[in-house]
């Protein structure tokens, strides 16, 4: 190490950790890395099921999609990406059908022809045009596409997801029209998309892989660990960083129910379930993930969506009014914090695709090779 070479201590060996990581330690920097799990890779873990040996995507399915080609270039520099097309299936009232929905959708619910001019007339036969100023989910829902299909592929799913009446969740998580006047059933409108062929934890560690990077997992952040470090990279959950003092942000959680069988069991990588009587969001079966490779056995997921507990993992955070005032104090805190940065879903609190999340490691890691010594607590706005 030269003398100028600082002693870097980065919580969470996750993307953004490992990410910020390779390039301190390629700038020269003396990294250590700890993360509580047994394994990198955060929550996009993925390792080989023993009994099928089929890779599963441990904490959900994660498919890579993107239109920024740095990061798209990054990642090719350390795994092979094979084609994927994430198409998605729902059950709803006894019937299977395309997701998002889609002129094919349409075509199969209402048991008609439509050419795509006439599956818009249609639809806006359909919408609820006396809302004006829709404010909720179901306001916004109803607006764009009618009572029945927002019954059948919006409302249940969205209930079971996040745990209350979509007339409780703002307007603004339904942005644009969430239908297709064609039948692209291609889930992500990204340029590149992709899966890993080794699975993501490959792809860590080998971006973890540097002479001047150490790796501690199982071992829990310590703020007394701060001592002897220049700087902290910190992408734990940031009300954890001050001891949850204030309360915690809200979270929704996932439960796993794991089941096997012989040969192929649903047909598709997800079926969504839309009906508010079944209780669980969605079935992945993971060998769908990787088409190039073939496997006798299945292994699948039956996904439950729950309020996340103290001791849970946190997955999605719920960011409603309550949540946003209290980041809002932890940002403030935050911001007298001296030689730590937050970054990551958790340490920004906010739902970062993968992609987003390398985006916002690079610039991280640029802005502190840049100048060091003024480096913020956040390089963007959680809020
Ligand atoms: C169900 C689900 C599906 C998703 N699907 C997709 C998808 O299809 N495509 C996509 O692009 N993105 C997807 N994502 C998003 C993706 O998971 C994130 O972009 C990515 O995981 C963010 O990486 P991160 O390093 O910021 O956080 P994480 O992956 O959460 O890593 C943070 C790490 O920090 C560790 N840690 C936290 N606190 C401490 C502590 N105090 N001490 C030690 N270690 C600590 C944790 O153990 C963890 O390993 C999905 C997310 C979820 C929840």
């Amino acid at each position: 190490m030269s003398p100028e070479s600082k002693r870097i201590l980065i919580v969470g060996a996750g993307l953004s950790g490992a990410v910020v990581g390779r390039m301190l330690a390629e700038a020269g920097h003396a990294v250590k890395i700890v993360d509580r799990r047994p394994h990198v890779a955060g929550n996009c873990h993925t390792e080989r099921d023993a009994d099928t040996g089929v890779m599963v995507h441990v904490y959900g399915p994660h498919i890579f999609h993107t239109d920024d080609a740095e990061v798209w270039d990054y990642v090719n520099g350390f795994e092979t990406f094979r084609p994927y097309r994430n198409r998605v299936k729902t059950t709803s009232g006894g019937a299977v059908y395309s997701l998002p929905v889609n002129l094919h959708t349409i075509n199969q619910f209402y048991g008609r022809t439509f050419r795509p001019a006439e599956a818009r007339a249609f639809l806006e036969e359909q919408a609820d045009t006396t809302i004006t100023d829709p404010r909720t989910f179901e306001d916004q829902a109803l607006r764009f596409v009618g009572r029945d299909l927002y019954e059948a592929f919006f409302k249940g799913y969205t209930q079971k997801q996040w745990g209350c009446s979509p007339r409780d969740l703002p307007a603004s998580i339904l942005k644009r029209l969430p239908v297709r006047f064609n039948y692209d059933d291609n889930y992500f409108f990204h340029r590149f998309q992709g899966m890993p062929e080794n699975g993501y934890t490959v792809m860590v560690e080998r971006i973890l892989d540097h002479p001047n990077i150490q790796v501690h997992l199982n071992t829990d952040f310590d703020r007394r660990d701060m001592a002897g470090h220049d700087h902290v990279f910190y992408s734990g959950p940031i009300d954890g960083w001050f001891g949850f003092d204030l309360g915690r942000l809200g979270y929704r959680t996932l439960d796993f129910e794991r089941f096997t069988h012989d040969g192929d069991w649903q047909g598709c990588a997800v079926m969504n379930y839309g009906d508010v009587g079944v209780p669980f969001t969605r079935i992945t079966e993971h060998k769908y993930f990787a088409p190039w490779e073939e496997h006798e056995g299945s292994v699948l997921y039956r996904e439950f969506s729950r309020a996340c507990e103290p001791g849970d993992i946190p997955y999605y955070p719920i960011r409603q009014m309550n949540e946003k005032a209290l980041l809002g104090q932890y940002l403030e805190r935050a911001q007298g914090e001296r030689h730590v940065t937050f970054l990551g879903r958790l340490g920004t609190y906010r739902y970062l695709d993968m992609d987003v999340t390398i985006r916002e490691a690079l610039d991280c890691g640029r802005r502190y090779l840049a100048d060091p010594d003024s480096m913020p607590a956040f390089t963007v706005d959680p809020l």
